[in-house]
């Protein structure tokens, strides 16, 4: 095998003779991290679905695999060194077995990768996915070179529809690229560069042609949606405006968004439009308490945070809310967590994820000194669970007894029961009906739980 790598360099499209395999190939993808990365592997698939790629389940059954990796939590390299490791196996008896590392490590990393892993053939960041397909093409018809793509570009559009094969009933629509914000916590700047907003216009052309191939529900997204700006000036509270009048999709969510960029205009066109505008808001606060807040160069108090809950209730009573928690930061002290735990009990929030502190590569908060042991972040993030357990089950008895409509997504054969989503992003687990896939229906809740609702069905829209 060969341990020269070779910097990838897209060919123009004319040249570009992909490889078309007579039968079909299989690829797994193993994919970490938050929904953009799922999003990715999704496009990653589709794209390989040109060469004759299909997906399969288990990696021994692939002719291709894919890390798609995230380093936004601990570990990152390690987990790829890991997995790759259990590959370096299966390619002893499976010689053409091409493995690549995508997503933020491979960013991260670059050429060390290969470096440090032999079984690997390739590394692609994330704005570097088009290419895929060239990059396999090319590795099969030279199997020797191993090759590193993770440049960033600066284009301003990338494409949706052509990258979403089958969309199902909903579908994510990507509506800006990197983060400009620098928290002092976060690497993700480092790996996915600059924000770039995709124009509006092409949006809604994406959204509408998904919607006449039967979607009915887009989650937007992007690391922070809230600073959407199109090339036509048009912000983030009007382009959900735009998208509600401009478009025939039944319902919009969006992730993730930013406290600071989360503003009243978007608050009150999410109130005009929440016939399609879901009342469920992902509002990351990362700490309750101000100093941290300043620290992690997050743009907001724990004040203009309430405040900013506040005028969310007011105009959405009924919305539902989840946020992002770090704890252990650099420097928090037992009373500014405290802050975090008193911040829980102020807002209603009905699902917490919440993370130990741990240094990411290039981030400013690496530098300092990471003054907690591992065992008292345990405690810390115990803590709070704790807590959010007892209020989220408290929070989930609204639900008891309501009717809510229902977007079916799927049918669970094996419980016998269909599975959607309501406007609040509760999943809801229910029985009863006919053919209910990527419909609008009517479903009481017999039983309500934390994260899913159980219930039976009333009637179609
Ligand atoms: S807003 Fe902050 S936490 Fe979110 S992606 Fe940007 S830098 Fe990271």
């Amino acid at each position: 095998m060969s341990q020269e790598i070779t910097r990838f360099k897209e060919s123009k499209d004319q040249l570009f003779q992909p490889v078309k395999f007579e039968e079909p190939r299989g690829v797994f993808v193993s994919t970490y991290g938050c929904q953009m990365n799922v999003n990715d592997s999704d496009r990653m698939i589709s794209l390989l679905e040109m060469l004759n790629y299909t997906p399969v389940q288990q990696p021994k059954d692939a002719a291709l695999i894919i890390i798609n990796s995230c380093s936004v939590r601990e570990k990152p390299v390690h987990k790829v060194h890991s997995e790759v490791g259990r590959y370096r196996k299966l390619k002893l008896t499976k010689p053409d077995l091409l493995v690549g590392v995508a997503g933020c490590v491979a960013q991260q990393e670059k050429d060390q990768l290969l470096k440090d892993l032999p079984a690997i053939d390739f590394v692609l960041g994330p704005d570097n996915i088009d290419s895929l397909p060239e990059i396999v093409s090319k590795l099969h018809k030279a199997p020797e070179e191993r090759l590193s793509a993770a440049r960033f570009k600066h284009q301003e559009a990338y494409h949706v529809q052509t990258l979403v094969q089958n969309p199902g009933v909903s579908t994510f629509v990507n509506i800006t690229k990197g983060c400009d914000n620098f928290c002092t916590f976060c690497v993700v700047p480092y790996t996915r560069g600059r924000e770039r907003s995709r124009p509006y216009k092409q949006l809604v052309e994406d959204i509408n042609k998904l919607t006449s191939r039967g979607v009915k529900e887009v989650t937007l997204l992007g690391q922070n949606v809230n600073s959407y700006t199109s090339d036509c000036g048009v912000n983030f509270a009007n382009l959900l405006k735009g998208l509600c009048e401009d478009t025939d999709i039944k319902r919009i969510r969006y992730s993730t968004s930013h406290p600071k960029d989360f503003t009243e205009e978007l608050i009150k066109i999410s109130a005009d439009y929440r016939d399609k505008i879901c009342e469920f808001i992902h509002l990351p606060v990362q700490s309750g308490n101000t100093e941290i807040l300043a620290k992690m160069n997050r743009g907001y108090s724990r004040e203009d945070y309430l405040e900013k809950v506040d005028k969310i209730f007011d105009y959405l009573p009924g919305a539902s809310l989840s946020t992002d928690i770090i704890v252990g930061f650099p420097g928090e002290t037992e009373q500014q967590f405290n802050d975090t735990l008193s911040l829980i009990d102020r807002v209603p929030y009905e699902s917490i994820y919440a993370f130990k502190y741990s240094p990411r590569p290039f981030t400013k908060a690496a530098k300092w000194e990471d003054h907690l042991s591992e065992e008292e972040k345990s405690d810390r993030l115990h803590r709070l669970f704790e807590k959010h357990k007892i209020i989220a089950h408290k929070l989930c008895e609204k639900y008891d007894d309501q009717e809510f409509e229902v977007l079916v997504e799927k049918r669970d054969e094996d419980r016998g029961n269909w599975s959607g989503r309501t406007t609040h992003n509760k999943v809801v687990n229910f029985v009863g009906g006919e053919n209910l896939v990527g419909k609008f229906v009517k479903v009481k809740i017999l039983k309500a739980f934390p994260l899913t609702l159980r219930g039976e069905f009333v009637s179609e829209y």
